[in-house]
C-alpha cells in the first residue's frame, strides 16, 4: 500500500496552473489577456469550476525562484486560491522550483547569492538547459545559502498558506557537461574520495595512484564527448556520478525533513525526472531509488503516452508506476489529449494504465491554459472517476506479481546503453506475454520472489551474487540475459568469481536452461533487437537537451521474446496464478484481496477493439464477471472447465472478476 492514500481515497484528479505571470512574462510566453486571466484564476468561480471537473487537487504556483520578497505578493494570491480550494474540499499542492533561481532579481534581495550558485569551470554562472530560460542559474548543491532560502518559502507554503503538498520541481544537478566546477564541488569532491577510500592501499586499488586530492570532476574534450560514452568503466567518472547523487539525495532529504517538521501531513512531491531508457544518475545526479526518503511521490512528465503503434513499438509509463510502488510512493504524470473524437481512447487509454497500475488514480488530466480554468463540465475523465470511486476495493487490491526483475542500481548508473536498453526490452517481453511483474531495488527480502529477472545486471557485487546464489540454490528461478554479473559493482570484470561462473554456465554461447540446487536457471546471450547495443541508431539525442536514451521508437518486442517468455514460466514450473492469453498490444495486471481476484485487460491498440482473450486460473473459480469501467456495465461471465473465463472483446479497459 501507498503511504499517501488519502491523496487515491477519491480518484485523485490533478490539474496545475503552476506557473506565476511573472515567468510567463520573462519567458516571453503571454497573451494580452494574462493580466485578467490571472486576477480570475485566484476566485471562488475557479475553485467551484475545478470541483464541478472532479479534480481533487490542484498544483498551484507559488515560489518559482525569483525572490522571496518579489514573489510575496504572487504568494498571497496562491494562498487566496488555496483557500478557496480548501472550502470546495479541494486539496492545493504548491509548486516550488527546487533548482533555479533568477539572477537579475533574487540578486537584488540576497547579497549573497554570487556565492549560492553553479559555476563552469572558467567560474561563469550555469544557466537552465530548457528553452529560453537562460536567465535561470542553478544553485550549487554543495553550497548554502540558496537552501535557507527554499526553506523560507517551503515554510510560507505549510504554516502561512496551509498548503496539503508541495512540489518540488527540477531537483536535479545540472546537465553534463555543464555540471558544477566551484571550489566547494572540487573540495567536497576531493573528501568524498578520501572518505570512501581512507587508505592509501585503497586509493591505489581503485584508482592506481594515491593522489585523490588532484582527481577533478570529468573534463570533456572533442574526442572523449560524454555523449559518446556507453559504459562507464573509468573510476573518476563513476565516483562522480557517486558523489552527484549522493549531494542531491542529501539536499532533498535535508527539505523533506523540513517541510516534516513544519506539517508532517504534507504530502511532499519531487520532480526528478524518471526517463526509462535514460542513465540519469550519470546525465543529472539522480537515481529516483537513492531519494526515496526524501519524497512521498515522484513527478514524471517525460515519459511516452500509453499506446500501441504501427511499426509494433508499445510504450507506456508501467515501469515507473512499478518501480514507485516498489518504493511506497505515488507518481503524479499527465495525459494529453487535443480535444479530437479520434484520440479520445488513446487518452482513456492512459487514463486506465493510471488506475490499473496505482490504485485507481486518474492522475493529471492535462494543465491550465496558463491561468485560464476550462469551462467544460464533462470532461471525459468523469466515467472513469466516478468509477473509481465507486469501487475503491477494487483498487486497493494488492498486485500478484509472478517474476521480479531486479533494478540494479550499480549497472543502470555505469552503462548509458545496453542496461537501459535491455531493461526496456525485457519490460516489453513481460507486458506482451501477460507476465504481470514486480520490480525489486534491493535483494535483501526475497521471502515473495519466486522469480528474479536479470536484464542489462552486468554490474553485481560479489554480495548480490551470493544471495541471487542462495535464493536458486533454495529453490528460486533465475532469468539472466546479457553479461549479467559478469563485472562487480565497481565495473570490474570478476573472472572465475562471476555469476555465470558460479553457476557454472560461464563458456555457454548459445540460450540454455539448467537446475542449479533446488532452482531452475535460463541464460540468454543477449535480448534479440533490430538494434545493436553498441550503434547510434537508436539513441535519441534532442539537440535542446543533448541527453541520450533509448528512443521510444526502440521500444519494440525482442525477436527472441517468446523463447525467453517461455522459459520465464518453467522457471516457475509453469505454476502460476493465472495463464493469461491475449493479443500482443493487450497488457493485463493482476490483483487480489483476498477470495476475489481481478485482472485489468488493457488494450494499447486503442482504437481496436482486442478480441479472444482467455484467462485460465490456477484456482477453481465460483464466479466471474466482466466489468467495463468506460461504461460501467457488468457483464455474467461463463466459467469453462471449473477455472476458465473467456473475454470475447476489449475496447480500451476491460476487468475480469472473480471469486475464488
Ligand atoms: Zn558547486
Amino acid at each position: 500500500m501507498r503511504k499517501y492514500s488519502k491523496f487515491l481515497d477519491d480518484g485523485f484528479v490533478l490539474t496545475s496552473s503552476h506557473e506565476p505571470i511573472i515567468f510567463y512574462r520573462r519567458c516571453g510566453r503571454i497573451n494580452i489577456n494574462a493580466a485578467d486571466d490571472w486576477e480570475q484564476l485566484h476566485t471562488e468561480n475557479t475553485a467551484k469550476m475545478l470541483k464541478k471537473q472532479g479534480v481533487t487537487v490542484l498544483r498551484s504556483h507559488f515560489h518559482k525562484g525569483f525572490g522571496f520578497e518579489i514573489e510575496r505578493l504572487d504568494r498571497e494570491k496562491a494562498a487566496k486560491l488555496i483557500d478557496e480550494c480548501h472550502k470546495q474540499g479541494l486539496k492545493v499542492q504548491t509548486y516550488i522550483a527546487f533548482q533555479s533561481a533568477v539572477s537579475e532579481t533574487i540578486s537584488v534581495e540576497e547579497p549573497g547569492y554570487d556565492d549560492w550558485i553553479m559555476r563552469d569551470r572558467d567560474g561563469h554562472p550555469l544557466t537552465l538547459w530548457f528553452n529560453q530560460q537562460n536567465f535561470r542559474n542553478l544553485p550549487c548543491l554543495n553550497r548554502d545559502g540558496f537552501w535557507e532560502n527554499l526553506k523560507r518559502a517551503s515554510h510560507a507554503a505549510i504554516v502561512e498558506a496551509k498548503t496539503d503538498a508541495i512540489g518540488y520541481d527540477n531537483v536535479s544537478w545540472s546537465v553534463e557537461p555543464e555540471v558544477c566546477h566551484c571550489d566547494a564541488c572540487k573540495k567536497g569532491f576531493t573528501e568524498f574520495l578520501q572518505e570512501h577510500y581512507p587508505t592509501k592501499e585503497a586509493a591505489i586499488e581503485r584508482f592506481g595512484h594515491a593522489q585523490l586530492e588532484n582527481i577533478l570532476p570529468p573534463v570533456w574534450n572533442y574526442y572523449q564527448n560524454h555523449l559518446n560514452l556507453t559504459e562507464i568503466r573509468n573510476p573518476a567518472i563513476q565516483e562522480w556520478i557517486e558523489f552527484k547523487t549522493t549531494t542531491l539525495k542529501h539536499r532533498i532529504e535535508e527539505m523533506y525533513n523540513y517541510c516534516k517538521s513544519l506539517n508532517p501531513d504534507v504530502l511532499v512531491e519531487i520532480n526528478a525526472s524518471m526517463q526509462t531508457g535514460q542513465n540519469d544518475a550519470f546525465h543529472m545526479g539522480i537515481y529516483q531509488n537513492d531519494l526515496a526518503n526524501g519524497c512521498d511521490a515522484f513527478w514524471n512528465e517525460v515519459d511516452p503516452e500509453a499506446g500501441y503503434h504501427k511499426d509494433g513499438t508499445l510504450t507506456h509509463k508501467i515501469r515507473i508506476y512499478k518501480s514507485t510502488h516498489a518504493m511506497g510512493k505515488m507518481v503524479f504524470t499527465g495525459h494529453r489529449w487535443n480535444g479530437s473524437k479520434e484520440t479520445i481512447n488513446e487518452y482513456h487509454l492512459g487514463i486506465a494504465e493510471s488506475m490499473a497500475f496505482q490504485n485507481g488514480s486518474i492522475n493529471c488530466i492535462g494543465m491550465m491554459n496558463q491561468f485560464r480554468v476550462n469551462e467544460t463540465e464533462n470532461l471525459p475523465h468523469i466515467p472513469l472517476l466516478k468509477f473509481s470511486r465507486a469501487n475503491r476495493e477494487l483498487y486497493y487490491a494488492n498486485p500478484v506479481p509472478f517474476v521480479h526483475l531486479y533494478e540494479s542500481r550499480q549497472s543502470l548508473c555505469y552503462s548509458n546503453f545496453e542496461s537501459q536498453y535491455a531493461n526496456v526490452l525485457m519490460t516489453q517481453v513481460l507486458l506482451r506475454e501477460n507476465l504481470p511483474f514486480g520490480i525489486i531495488h534491493s535483494l535483501d527480502e526475497l521471502s515473495d520472489v519466486r522469480t528474479i529477472l536479470l536484464s542489462g545486471a552486468m554490474c553485481l557485487s560479489e554480495k548480490e551474487i551470493d544471495r541471487i546464489i542462495a535464493f536458486v540454490e533454495n529453490g528460486g528461478g533465475l532469468v539472466l540475459t546479457g553479461e549479467a554479473g559478469e563485472y562487480n559493482e565497481k565495473y570490474v570484470g570478476l573472472a572465475n568469481r562471476s555469476l555465470k561462473s558460479r553457476l557454472g554456465v560461464a563458456r555457454k554461447l548459445a540460450p540454455f536452461a539448467i537446475s542449479f540446487g533446488k532452482g531452475r536457471v535460463a541464460v540468454f546471450p543477449r535480448l534479440a533487437s533490430d538494434h545493436d547495443f553498441d550503434s547510434y541508431d537508436w539513441v535519441y539525442r534532442p539537440m535542446e537537451e543533448s541527453q541520450i536514451r533509448v528512443k521510444f521508437e526502440s521500444w519494440e518486442a525482442p525477436h527472441n521474446m517468446c523463447q525467453i517468455a517461455d522459459s520465464i514460466r518453467w522457471t516457475l514450473n509453469y505454476d502460476m496464478p493465472a495463464v493469461i492469453k491475449a493479443p500482443e498490444a493487450v497488457v493485463s495486471e493482476m490483483t487480489t484481496d483476498g477470495n476475489t481476484a481481478y485482472v485489468h485487460l488493457l488494450n494499447y491498440d486503442a482504437n481496436n477493439p482486442a478480441r479472444l482473450i482467455t484467462i485460465t486460473f490456477r484456482d477453481n473459480v465460483k464466479g466471474a464477471e466482466l466489468i467495463c469501467p468506460l461504461s460501467g456495465e457488468v457483464v455474467p461471465l461463463t466459467v469453462i472447465g471449473g477455472n476458465s473465463v473467456a473475454v470475447d472483446e476489449v475496447g480500451v479497459y476491460a476487468i475480469v472478476k472473480v471469486c475464488c
